[in-house]
Order: C-alpha cells, then structure tokens, then sequence
C-alpha cells in the first residue's frame, strides 16, 4: 500500500514537473535571467508618441522601441493618478485590495506610503538574484521606512514625492540613496544618465531597472535649446511640453543605445508605459497633453484617464513591429517580470496580473489574459468586459458637478471616444456589469487614507 502510494506520489510529481516546465516561458534561458527594465513616463497624453499619432513632437527613440516590440492598443492602468497606479505596477495588484486607492497629498504623513505588508517587484526580483534599481520618481512614501531601499532596491537615485524641479536651481535637490545628490544637470537628463550608468554597473549579471521619469508631469520646465527647436508650436505649454517630452525621448534613446552597445537588447525585457492619462481637464491645462481620440483626462475612470500607451519589447523573443489589441493592464508587467525572470509565482501572493508573454507570441490557447478588468476610485468606479464599459467617472474635468456620475454603458469597438451611453437602452448589460464589478469589489478594503474628491 505504501509503495503504491509512493509510485502514485511520484507520477504526480513527474506530471507536475512537467506542467511547470512547459508552463515557463520558451524564452527563459537557462545561462542568463533577462534583465528586466519598465521605463514610466507620468502623465503623458495617449497620443503624444510618433505610434500613437502624434505629429507635433517627434519621439523617434520611443517609437523605435516601439518597433522592435509589440504596442498593446488596449492597455491600461489600475487608476488615474499617479501614485495608485505605481503601487498596482510594484505589487502586481490592484491597490485596492491594500487601501492605496488615492495619492499620498502633497506632504504624506509618517503612515503614509505602499503598506509595508506588501511585497514589490523589486523584493521578488532581489529574492531572485537581480541587481535592483530605481532611477526617477518613488511616490510611494516619504518616510524612511518606505523609502526604495527599504522596499527591495538595492540603488536609488531620484525623488520621494509626486512632482520635482526639473532644474536643480529652482528647488530641492535629487537624493542618491538617502543623501544629497549635488545634481546640476536638468533632471530628465539626469535621469537618463543615472540609468545608463546603472546598467553599466550591473551589465555583467541579471538587473532590473525601474526608469520612472517625472516627465512630462509638472513642473512646467524646459532647457531652451529644446524649447527653439519647439518654437514652430504656437501655444506655450504645449511648447514646453514638447521640449520636456523630447528630453525623456533622447533619454530613452540613450538608454537604448547602452543596451546595444553592450549587446544585451536580446537580454533585456523592456515596457514602457504612462502611469496614467494626460492632465487635459478644460480650462485648466495642466501640461499640454493630448488624449485623443479618447475622452476624459487623468483623474477620471474614463478612458482619457486609465488608457495609456503600452509597449513591451523584447528582441528575438516577443513579436517586433506588431500592435496586440487584447486589454491589458500595468499590474501584468509585475507578472510577466516575474515569469521571464523565472520566479515561481505563488498563489497567496494573489497577483491580479497575468503574464502576457505568451498572449502577445501567440503561444497561448486563451482569446484573452482577462476576462474583465476593473476600476475604484472614490466614487468612481469602471469594469471592462470585451468591448463594454460601464463607468462612474468625475465630472469635474469636464465643466459639471459631484464626485461620479451616474453609471454609463459604452461600447468601445464602436465609440473608443465615449460619447454615447448605452445605460438607458441596456439595462441588463448595466446590471450585468454591475454585478461582475461588485463581485470584484468585494475583495478591496476601505481607503488607508484620502478619500476626499482626490
Ligand atoms: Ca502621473
């Protein structure tokens, strides 16, 4: 009986072998773990890169990215602002299952920041064996036991809160680790240059490079020679939006240009995202940002808001040149890190993200990585399901009154802009929706701050 047990367990074991195996990616290479690098730009607008159809502002060097990968069409964030969405990207989770619902304000309290019960990317990936670092913007609290190096980063070399000078003159200077950097270049600048340097320091092993570049939020602050090769833009933050955007590009071209001289763009797994939509509310242009042809802006659940240009590259093992049109969302970059990098992904780490590798080569069997994604943010609240939406979106940004609307159905194969709302004539795709939304919901817990309209 006990050696029929044994034979029994051991067959299991084979068969389970076998599972994990074929359940690896086909690029994970037994000599070298692929360096991982996700560059974040902040609020820019989902049209403002050359392969979103921007015409006024080149970015060759984003868009060359671009080409060597695949475009998600339909890719998203967990939330309309800038520090939910980093707290979903850093736990693979949306933040709401942890109370990050909202920005930590502008100065965040001692209790304020990523709860420390969460685990980060940069935890799992150090776990791993990768040399860690984050260059650029934290925002995920600014006290000391938030600080990056505390949460899985072996270098740090940025700024704690939500917004930065872009000249060193004009405010506080950058940190490297904890102390003062002594910076005296413009910081997008800077910022490019810190992560080449960092790659250099760490070319010889696995890395993992957060790149989280404060541009092109606010400040509005341009280097001039930038600014004259603008001067043909006509209206003056749009003009220094285009210098700042063009900084971040020539960064990203730097960065780029690292990795093939020292040949490890087919080592190096790369997405590029915004942290979420362009600033565009009416009346108060924030940074000149352009969202079309979708509606809405950052701080709302309408697509303006939470769909955000989405590129993942990896040379000689994702598609180059292609567009994939399933939705996707930042917390699946956590996963598929993870995946390429060869961790084994537990369940009571209950990642909401899916590893999208397989989705973007064709390998997997599935139509899509989810089946709905979803959407809470004070009163607001959205689900995606297929081509529906429903959504409860702030209409402050657009001239009107009150935390959230009432809910709007949409159909996004037809009217990505949301201009015609659907509730009315389907009440029971409302309540379907609804339904679906509530369910998800029930696995969030309450706001840990904030709470207020923003
Ligand atoms: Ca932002």
């Amino acid at each position: 009986m006990a050696a029929l047990e044994r034979g029994f367990t051991m067959t299991r074991l084979l068969v389970l072998t076998a599972a994990i195996a074929l359940a690896l990616p086909a690029s994970v290479d037994a000599a070298r773990k692929p360096n991982i690098l996700i560059i974040v730009a902040d609020d820019m607008g989902y049209a403002d890169l050359g392969v979103q159809g921007c015409k006024d502002v080149p970015t060759p060097n984003i868009d060359a990215l671009a080409n060597a990968g695949t475009r998600c069409t339909n890719g998203y964030v967990s939330g309309p602002y800038c520090s939910p969405t980093r707290a979903g990207l850093m736990t693979g989770r949306y933040q709401t299952r942890f109370g990050h619902e909202f920005n930590p304000g502008a100065k965040g309290s001692e209790d304020v920041g990523l709860p420390l019960a969460q685990t980060t990317l940069a935890d799992r990936l150090k776990a791993a064996g990768y040399a860690t670092g984050l260059v650029g913007k934290w925002h995920l609290g600014d006290d000391a036991k938030f600080h990056p190096q505390k949460r899985g980063f072996d270098d740090f070399f940025g700024f704690l809160g939500g917004a930065h000078s872009y000249f060193p003159a004009k405010g506080p200077d950058v940190l490297r680790g904890t102390g003062s950097a002594n910076e005296k270049e413009y910081l997008t600048d800077a910022l490019g240059r810190e992560a080449v340097a960092f790659i250099d320091r760490h070319k010889a092993n696995p890395f993992f490079l957060y790149l989280a570049f404060n541009a092109v939020h606010t400040p509005m602050h341009a280097t001039p020679d930038r600014l004259k090769k603008f001067d043909g833009i006509k209206d003056a933050t749009r003009r220094t939006y285009a210098a700042m955007l063009d900084a971040m590009d020539q960064a990203v071209g730097k960065v780029m240009e690292k990795l093939r001289v020292e040949n490890l763009e087919s080592d190096t797994l790369i997405f590029f995202i915004s942290d979420n939509g362009g600033p565009t509310m009416p009346g108060t242009t924030i940074n000149g940002s352009i969202n079309t042809p979708l509606r809405g802006s950052k701080r709302t659940t309408l697509e303006g808001g939470i769909r955000v240009p989405f590129i993942v590259t990896y040379k000689g093992k994702l598609p180059a040149g292609k567009t994939y049109d399933r939705p996707v969302i930042q917390l699946d970059i956590h996963t598929t890190a993870l995946a390429y990098a060869g961790v084994e992904i537990k369940p009571e780490w209950k990642l909401d993200g899916v590893n999208l590798g397989p989705f973007l080569s064709g390998e997997s069997s599935r139509w899509q990585p989810h089946d709905a994604l979803y959407w809470r943010f004070g009163e607001q609240m959205a689900i995606r399901r297929g081509d529906w939406k429903l959504v409860r979106y702030d209409p402050n940004v657009e001239g009107g009154k009150g935390r959230a609307t009432e809910a709007k159905l949409y159909n996004l194969a037809d009217d990505i802009g949301e201009t015609t709302d659907l509730a009315a004539k389907m009440p029971d795709k409302v309540k379907e929706l609804q339904a679906e939304w509530n369910k998800w919901n029930k696995d969030n817990v309450a706001p840990l701050w904030g709470g207020g309209k923003k």
